[in-house]
């Protein structure tokens, strides 16, 4: 189990990723939980794992329940529901491979992507050539009946094949949930984004914390340091009185 991060982390972790990339501020999250890491090693970790990983860090901070909101496509109900971090890492098998899956004639050798393939497919400005970008990195070796076939020059069959492939090996990569409206009876899958989710809600918590330090300093005249190296237990007394 990670450990929780301290107030003084929060804030230097939320400082240090606000004007980041989101596959860079995935990082700087995983980095705060784990410092010996280092970040080359983080960002050699399969999305999958890494998620799977900062769902574990988001239990220890912050415990296993989240709660989250859809809009229904349909009728724009608004649906509250939970999830438990276990459930969600509950799919995730050892990820070794590599793995191999075949489709219109052409096998492929893969590997998942990692933070920095998913970087250069980011940059690649389209979806499609994102896609080849990820071929072209986590195709390992791709084979006919003739011989070798060029990793970079795979058909569409056999992108759509790898991204399926992908996706069996590591179903969390991607959190597909299955949400059904009360309101109109609609049905529809919606993707949840690890990284973005936790993000947001460390976020939140960065600005607890700077209210907390705001509302004591005012009434103590301490330090934001000071302030900082309270126990939880002792800022939560403080503040009681400071507000009360
Ligand atoms: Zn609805």
């Amino acid at each position: 189990m990670p450990r929780a991060l301290s107030a003084g982390e929060v804030l230097r972790v939320w400082e240090a990723g606000a004007d980041q990339h989101p596959l860079d501020r995935a990082l700087t999250l995983l980095s705060a939980a784990e410092p010996r890491a280092a970040r080359a090693e983080l960002a050699a970790l399969s999305v999958a794992e890494r998620d799977a990983r900062l769902l574990r860090m988001r239990a220890a901070m912050l415990g296993p329940t989240l709660s989250a909101f859809a809009a229904c496509p349909r009728c724009g109900e608004r649906l509250e529901f939970t999830l438990r971090t276990d459930e969600l890492t509950a799919g995730s098998r050892a990820a070794d491979g590599p793995w191999e899956t075949a489709a219109g004639g052409v096998s492929l050798r893969f590997r998942l992507p990692d933070s920095r393939d998913l970087a250069a497919a980011a940059r690649s400005g389209s979806v499609d050539a994102a896609r080849r970008v990820l071929g072209a990195r986590c195709v390992l070796a791709a084979w006919n009946d003739a011989g070798p076939v060029d990793a970079g020059a795979l058909s569409e069959d056999a992108l759509t094949a790898l991204a399926a492939a992908m996706g069996e090996v590591a179903p969390e990569a991607e959190v597909s949930l299955s949400l059904g409206c009360p309101a109109c009876g609609g049905a529809w899958e919606s993707l949840l984004d690890v990284a973005d989710f936790f993000w947001t809600e460390l976020s939140a918590r960065a600005r607890r914390v700077m209210q907390d330090v705001h509302v004591l300093a005012r009434a103590y005249h301490w330090s934001e340091a000071e302030i900082l190296a309270l126990s939880p237990g002792r800022r939560r007394a403080y503040l009681e009185m400071a507000e009360g």
